[in-house]
């Protein structure tokens, strides 16, 4: 048995490797998290955002998928921080898999304390779609990024970025979307990266430009494009606790400056004077000594953010944790400048509306052709959401398994689910599609510097709505359940859930999907009414949903 590192990549086509495809679906998405097209660091199952991972260890996998190909239609399995601890007997309607990735006990919920554990072999760090097993590659996070520099577009500079610098740093994962994310929205892009693979592959996948050859190049890059009102994203590689100073010091004008380094984790953040062929067994070796660094390394990143935004800049935490850590770094002004989700995606949430996402496990592009035509169709009035889709269909290379991410609302969602799963029956589609979402969505997370800071009545920190969230979609029909901690800006800072749900193209399926996608994203609405928000509130009156304690 081959229990190490090996390339992984899911089967393509109608031919079922398990035994239904409520379970060949889940199967094919692991698979595809860590196919070396979609995975940042395969081998160590690493997905994204720092250790993001799909599984535990390889005898995990091998396990998780020996389970899966086995798996009875009222058989669930249970995974707990990526590995298979259960097959237990429930019902056709019941989740196939339920996930509980890196969850703590609040007192423990610190990184020192985790390391001990999964030093110890008993936990892993899940992310939010690395160990839920909906990562879809650099594009799932491309268009919240496009709609956040929309907004940023739309407050600031008369709805473009057209003749605008935005300054960043991170070419991971999620970081990666960046430039593309600017450029579609017709600005030009400065992006710092350690490490020049990262950067690289990003050219390769068509998400960044080109990169420079020092900073001297870069800056007249950037400038020369500025003034052309060309857009354009550069890449540039350095330490960003180096880099952004000196711009500062140099006086460029940038418009915009956000950061996507995986901060959220001290031990991923490269800390100044450390180069990335020491970074890993520095990390290791010295994991406090590294944390320390890291952190004043931050503080002196933020404080330049900060000195952009006194310059005039519009500045925003991109939900990495930054300004918390640098912080803990000794920056006192850290938070001077507001996280994303308050400045500009709050609204969109009273909506219900989220990162609404789905693949074609045939493999087959041209399935997701077919799934852009009928997102246009069943939402003609939508503008904002057809020059994505055009744009996404043009621009976007697929990773992995074709897929296909955009923002739809409570009252959108279900019908998205309910053609996909008719053009399955029909067999316009060549093979089932999976749906599910990003954690950071509406109803599913709490997360207080990020997608719940600043919430209207103080609940930031209240975290039952991603448990009722979860519950709700294993008690609606959802394929499988994932309850995570730690996601995003990290340990002890956020809980969170998903769902990914499949149509198959069966009656069975459209009753679960209609449920799933509606009571998902409800618990957005509900969430939003409960705090006090208006919009939240009519869209819950518009749309006919009960809030038991709303006065008749
Ligand atoms: P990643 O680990 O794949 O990439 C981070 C990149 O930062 C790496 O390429 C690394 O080389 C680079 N880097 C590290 N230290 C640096 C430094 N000092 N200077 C310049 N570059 C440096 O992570 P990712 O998946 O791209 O995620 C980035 C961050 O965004 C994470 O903290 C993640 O939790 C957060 N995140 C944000 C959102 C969102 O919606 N805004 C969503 C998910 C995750």
């Amino acid at each position: 048995m081959n229990a190490g590192p090996r390339p992984v990549r899911a089967a393509r086509g109608t031919e079922l490797t398990a035994r239904s495809w409520a379970t060949e679906a889940p199967l094919r998405m692991l698979q595809n998290n860590l196919d070396p097209e979609v995975a940042e660091r395969p081998d160590d199952l690493v997905v994204y955002g720092g250790t993001g991972k799909a599984v535990r260890d390889w005898n995990c996998f091998d396990a998780i998928i020996r389970e899966l190909r086995n798996l009875a239609e009222d058989e669930t399995l249970l995974v707990q921080s990526g590995k298979p601890v259960g097959v237990l007997r429930t019902h056709e309607w019941a989740p196939r898999v339920l996930i509980a990735n890196s969850n703590l006990v609040g007192d423990w919920a610190t990184w020192p304390e985790f390391r001990k554990l999964e030093s110890q072999g008993l936990t892993m760090y899940g992310q939010m779609t690395a160990g839920s097993w909906i990562y879809i590659g650099t594009q799932g996070i491309l268009q919240g990024t496009y709609e956040t520099f929309a907004a940023v577009a739309q407050k600031r500079f008369g709805g473009t970025l057209a003749g605008t610098l935005t300054v960043t740093a991170g070419l991971g994962g999620m970081g990666g979307a960046q430039p593309l994310a600017v450029t579609m929205n017709e600005g030009v892009a400065l992006v710092v990266e350690v490490d020049r693979e990262r950067a690289q592959r990003r050219v390769e996948t068509r998400y960044l430009d080109e990169i420079a050859d020092d900073l001297d190049d870069a800056i007249s890059r950037v400038l020369s494009a500025k003034a052309d009102r060309r857009a354009l994203s550069v890449g540039v590689i350095g330490n960003a606790a180096e880099v952004l100073p000196e711009l500062l010091r140099r006086g460029v004008a940038v418009d915009v400056v956000t950061d996507q380094t995986s901060a959220h984790d001290p031990l991923a953040y490269l800390p100044k004077g450390v180069t990335v062929e020491e970074w890993a067994d520095y990390a290791a070796a010295k994991p406090e000594e590294f944390t320390t660094r890291a952190r004043e390394s931050m503080a002196e990143h933020v404080a330049a953010m900060v000195g952009f935004q006194d310059a005039g800049a519009e500045v925003f935490d991109y939900g990495n944790s930054i300004r918390g850590e640098a912080q803990l770094g000794g920056y006192e002004r850290a938070f001077d400048f507001p996280g994303f989700v308050p400045a500009y995606i709050r609204p969109l949430f009273c909506e219900g509306k989220g990162p609404f996402r789905w693949a074609a496990l045939s493999g087959d592009p041209e399935d997701i052709a077919k799934t852009d035509r009928a997102i246009l169709e069943l939402f003609p009035e939508n503008a904002q959401l057809a020059r994505w889709i055009k744009m996404a269909g043009e621009r976007v290379a697929f990773q992995g398994l074709p897929s296909r991410i955009c923002w739809l609302g409570y009252g959108e969602r279900h019908l998205a689910g309910l053609k996909f799963n008719e053009m399955v029956a029909s067999g316009e589609l060549s093979a089932p599609i999976v749906i599910g979402r990003d954690h950071l969505d509406c109803g599913s997370v709490a997360s207080p510097y990020r997608e719940t800071e600043a919430m209207a009545d103080g609940s930031d920190a209240i975290a039952d709505w991603p448990l009722l969230n979860a519950l709700i979609n294993t008690a609606s029909g959802a394929t499988w359940v994932s309850l995570h901690h730690g996601g995003g800006v990290g340990i002890g800072r956020s809980i969170h859930a998903g769902q990914v749900t499949v149509a198959d193209g069966t009656e069975l399926a459209a009753k679960k999907l209609e449920r799933v996608l509606t009571n998902d994203p409800a618990m957005g609405v509900l969430r939003h009414v409960d705090a006090g928000y208006d919009r939240a509130s009519s869209v819950a009156t518009a749309h006919s949903l009960p809030i038991p304690t709303a006065q008749s």
